[in-house]
């Protein structure tokens, strides 16, 4: 499989997709049903909540790594080093935004989803 741009939006698709999952061009020229579009985007979707699920957990780590760091240095009394903070912060501020896109991505989800049930009906 190999990624193609799509002629219209210009957006990555699959060379094996018969309609671009961004906005629904057909490269055979005819059509595709709306649910084949919304399909694929759901797919797309879910694999990205996935990622972002992986990545959120890495996050959590890091922050957990740092927090650990500090405790096994000091017992959590004086400072952390530099380290600690580093990791505790940027841990904090990818996890939060990790989050919110999952949040974001959630409601997408369950957007797709309603399309596709309006339009099996
Ligand atoms: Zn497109």
């Amino acid at each position: 499989m190999a990624l193609i741009r799509c002629p219209q939006c210009r957006q990555r698709m699959s060379s094996l997709a018969p309609a671009c999952p961004h906005c629904g061009y057909s490269r055979d020229g005819s059509q595709p049903a709306v649910e084949e579009v919304a399909g694929l985007r759901l797919q797309r979707l879910k694999l990205w909540r996935y990622r972002l699920r992986m990545a959120s957990y890495t996050a959590m780590a890091l922050m957990l790594a740092g927090v650990i760091g500090w405790w096994l240095d000091s017992g959590l009394l004086a400072a952390p080093d530099s380290f600690a903070k580093i990791a505790m912060a940027v841990g904090v501020v990818a996890y939060l935004s990790l989050r919110s896109a999952l949040f974001w991505l959630a409601q997408q989800i369950k957007a797709t989803k309603k399309r596709l049930l309006e339009n099996s009906r």
